[in-house]
């Protein structure tokens, strides 16, 4: 009997879904105090013929959106099979190993940006082959794609977002130390895609 179409795994929609304003990330929060139209405060509100809270200014009615940003990501694989983490040297999950990555430049195409950020936080030249998935997190307000991807130059060497870089063996990921969910589950999918089951699935930390 031929395979039916399974629907897609969704982790990051576990995490809690209301009160919508209240959880807009404070980075984002922060850079939307006030209405870039007339300068006045932005106050969280409901707006005709919507259900959910906005931010909106109340002397000209301007609405500001709060919408995911694109963060872009490579898995690098070496030649012998092996795949390049980094440790994080910079919040969120300062110290925890993850994929290098980075928010998409308005002036760059996903591929070019995963590329730019592999460079920059790795030392490596990657050429994306595939995407491994696409992970929503909605507490942090991103999307991560991420990609799997051949290394075609560079040398791995620290960087200022890098407390270290390494090549693991897929059955040697360190998920202990992992600690970002959009990476662990990117890592899960990646070392089912070469055979190996990972490990349980823990609580998702929203971050
Ligand atoms: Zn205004």
């Amino acid at each position: 009997m031929a395979d039916h179409p399974r629907p897609l795994t969704d982790p990051g929609a576990a995490l809690p879904l209301d009160g919508f304003v209240d959880r807009v990330p404070g980075w984002i929060r922060a850079m939307l105090g006030f209405c870039s139209r007339c300068g006045s405060p932005l106050e969280p509100g409901l707006v005709p013929g919507e259900h959910r809270e906005r931010l909106v200014c109340g002397a000209c009615g301007f609405i500001a959106y709060v919408n995911p940003r694109l963060v872009v990501s490579t898995l690098p694989v070496t030649a012998q099979g092996e795949l390049v983490l980094l440790r994080r040297a910079i919040e969120p999950a300062y110290g925890t190993w993850a994929q290098p990555g980075g928010f998409l430049e308005a002036d760059e195409t996903a591929i070019q940006g995963a590329i730019r950020e592999t460079l920059e936080e790795t030392g490596l030249e990657v050429a994306p082959t595939t995407i491994v998935g696409l992970y929503s997190q909605p507490s942090s307000a991103v999307v991560v794609v991420a990609y799997e991807a051949i290394i075609v130059g560079g040398r791995a060497r620290e960087t200022a977002e890098a407390l270290e870089v390494a090549a693991f063996a897929p059955d040697e990921i360190p998920w202990g130390s992992v600690g970002l969910d959009t990476t662990r589950w990117a890592l899960r999918d990646w070392v089912r895609g070469r055979g190996l089951e990972p490990p349980a699935e823990g609580q998702a930390t929203g971050r």
